[in-house]
Order: C-alpha cells, then structure tokens, then sequence
C-alpha cells in the first residue's frame, strides 16, 4: 500500500431517478465500485429516492396547507437519509468499504433559512478522516445544519448543489453529475425533438439556462462551480457516454466556435406570471413606491417594462414578471400602494411564457435580437415584453403560442439536428 500519497478523490452525484429502487441502487453500486476499483475514493452524493421528496410534501399537506418551515425541513431530510443508508448498504454488500454520512455529519455549515438554506461552509475534514478507513463516503444530498444545530434544506433539488461543494471542498477538479438524462440539450428535448445535446456549456450560459427552467442542474450549484472552478460532467446514470461538461470557456476553441453560433441554448418558462399596472398617475416615486410594496411583501420582479404615455395623457402603466405562485402576493402588495397613490388598477395574467435565447457571445453579436423577433412573429405570438442581457435576449408571449415560439426559434437559429 502506498502511504505517502493519499488516493485521488472523486466527487459524484446521484439523482432520485438513478436511485428509484433496489435495482437501480445496485446498479449504483456496481457503478462506484469501478470508480474505487479504478484507485480512487469516491464522494457519493445523493438524493432522496424517485418521487419521495415529493410524496413526503404532499402528506404534510395533508395535515396542513402552510407545515411550519422547520418541521417541513425536518421531514423532507428524511427521503436522502433513505437512500444514504441504502446505497451504503449496497456497496457493502458487495464487499466495498462504504458510510453514510447526513449533511451534518459530512460538515455542511448553512445559513438558518428552512427550505432554501445556503451553505456557509464546508468541513472537509469528516470525509478525509473517513478515507483513512472506508473507500466511499456516501452523503445526503439537500441538507446541512445551521450555526444553532438546526436541520436546514438547500431548496428543491439541491443535491447538485451538494455535490458540487463537496467537490470543491475536497479540492476535486470535476463533479460528475449522474442522471435521467445524457446531458444538456440546445432546449427541453420533450418539447422540440430535434434539439441536440451539448458537447461543453460555459458556466455563464448554464446559469441562464438553470434559471430560465432547464430543470438540469439546480442553478446554485451552477453557481458553486463557477465560484470555486469545479467542473460539471452531466451524464446518463444508464450509460457510458460522454455527457455534457460545465466549464468556463472563454478563451477556448468552444469560445471561438460561440461568436460564429452565438445562440446555445433556447429556454422556454411558464413559471411566471404578468402584473399590470394601468393608470398610476405618471410623477416621480411611483415606481420606487410599487417596487418598494413588492420588494417589503418579499416578491422580486424580474422583467419589468413602463409604457410612454400619449400626448396630453397624465397617467401611466407599467408591467412585470414575478413567480407565479407569488402573483397574488404581488396584486395584494400593490393595490394598498396604488391607493396611496391615488389611483390605478392591478391585475396579474398567468398565461404568458418567457422564450429566451443565451449564448455567452450575444451581447457581443449584432443583429440577434432581430432574428429572434422575426421567429417569433412567424410563429404568430404577439410579443409582449423584450429584456436583455450580456448572454441572454428573453420575450414574454401569450402561453398558448409558446410551443410552435420554440420551434421556430429553435429553427431559426440552427440548433437543431442536421441532415447528414
Ligand atoms: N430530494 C430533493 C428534492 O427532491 C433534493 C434533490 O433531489 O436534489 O428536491
Ligand atoms: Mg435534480
């Protein structure tokens, strides 16, 4: 044995699918154990089994509508202890060194916020004391512990994020990523079915992409890895192939090929939901007074726009987007300051989509924003909202237009499947 240096580490991630049931767990298992065969000990993250998390919230629902926060995270950790326990199981069954280890027990230092806690810290030094003695270390996904020794969560589908910590704690250079899907596609496979799969997506593109509702990667854990230079190799739990790698790429062949394609990605979001604000006396302050209401009620707007009113008309009108399950906290919020204001109506209308394009080159490429128009106006949606950023152009359109919206986008910028 070799005692001078300690054995490459290895961080990786399992989703709830990849560990659904027994079978798939042992296949999880015969998986790892190549890796520890391999010579390396491997940082097994993973998530509650299937749909569990899920089910776990649907029957503290059954109790009540609105479960303490505390409580619903005390629950909700129970589905990776689960499948920690069971994984750990399973590799020892065939005869590898493994344990499992909860996030608290794994070093993870969060804030105090139950339900969407950010990780303050991570102790690495739980899981390098673990290897002197066990080849796999196979730790819950989702959870920490705050300062005061409360059980926190780090948000739905957090195990990413885990994973990804984990990684850059232990100074590993990637975190491999394994799940129901071989990678990162130009848009939602499901919805367009020629969309293609992505040999390598800049961070900066991912970040836009995991916020605009590709449901991949959980964006903090995108995040994560661009803070502390982790690389992220989505790939299939099913197969061997090469999946997708999470990397900056500026200065790369991949960022040369962008200013020739600058379009990556298309997004498609129905989350969100439009309010609109008619008839607010047109003065100084209105909009720091609406911005204000909704900024107290805890509700951040994301796409806003303020019409220009006619000659002679002395009132104005502005629209947002916000999350739509916080649409009506937002109408509520508004109305008492529009009241203030004297005068003016609110509503919220959840039929819309945000179609975004991304591309780490779009800020630099002119002429892409009238493409995307004119794909979109082909489609027949109406557009109703327009923002922009460095690596993204987004457009609100009516829901029920948004399919045949994607395609044609899809289309127009040549992100699908090619004819040999
Ligand atoms: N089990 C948690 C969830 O379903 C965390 C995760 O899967 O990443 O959200
Ligand atoms: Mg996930």
């Amino acid at each position: 044995m070799d005692h001078e240096r300690p054995r490459p580490i290895v961080a990786v991630k399992f989703g709830g699918t990849s560990v659904g049931d027994i079978e798939r767990i042992r296949k999880v298992a015969a998986r790892v154990q190549r890796m520890v065969d391999d010579g390396h000990a491997v940082a097994l993250t993973v998530s509650a089994m299937g749909r569990s998390t899920d089910a776990l919230v649907a029957t503290a629902r059954e109790i009540t509508s609105r479960p303490d926060r505390r409580e619903l995270d005390m629950l909700m950790a129970t589905g990776e202890q689960v499948s920690i326990a069971l994984v750990t199981m399973a590799l020892q069954h065939q005869g590898v060194r493994a344990r499992s280890f909860t996030g608290a027990q794994a070093g993870f230092l969060t804030d105090g916020q139950f339900g969407y806690a950010r990780i303050v810290r991570v102790d690495a030094a739980p899981l390098r004391r673990a290897f002197e003695e066990v080849d796999v270390a196979v730790v819950a996904g989702f959870q920490g512990v705050d300062a005061r020794g409360e059980l926190t969560t780090l948000g739905r589908g957090g195990s990413d994020t885990t994973a990804v910590a984990l990684a850059a704690a232990l100074g590993a250079k990637e975190c491999e990523i394994f799940t129901d899907t071989d990678g990162i596609y130009t848009t939602d496979p499901h919805q367009v079915p020629d969309a293609t799969k992505l040999d390598v997506i800049d961070y900066d593109e991912m970040l836009e992409l995991a916020a605009l509702g590709a449901r991949v990667l959980h964006p903090r854990s995108v995040w994560y890895a661009r803070r502390y230079g982790v690389r992220i190799h989505v790939r299939s739990s099913f197969s061997f192939a090469t999946g997708t790698i999470v990397t900056r790429t500026a200065g790369t062949q991949e960022a040369r090929m962008r200013t020739e394609k600058p379009v990556t990605g298309v997004a498609l979001d129905t989350s969100h939901a439009r309010i609109n604000v008619v008839g607010v006396p047109d003065e100084p302050g209105v909009a720091a007074a609406i911005f204000s209401a909704l900024g107290e009620a805890g509700v951040s707007a994301d796409m806003i726009i303020q019409g220009v009113p006619g000659a002679g008309d002395s009132r104005q009108q502005m629209s947002f987007t916000v999350p739509l399950d916080l649409a009506d906290d937002a109408v509520e919020a508004v109305r008492p300051a529009l009241e203030r204001l004297g005068g003016g109506e609110v509503s919220a209308d959840a039929d819309v989509a945000k179609l975004s394009i991304v591309g780490i080159a779009i800020g630099s490429t002119p002429g892409l924003a009238g493409r995307l128009f004119a794909a979109v106006s082909r489609s027949g949606a109406n557009i109703e909202m327009i923002a922009t950023s460095e690596v993204r152009i987004s457009v609100i359109i009516p829901k029920d237009r948004a399919q045949e919206a994607l395609q044609a986008v899809h289309d127009a910028f040549g992100l699908g499947r090619t004819e040999a």
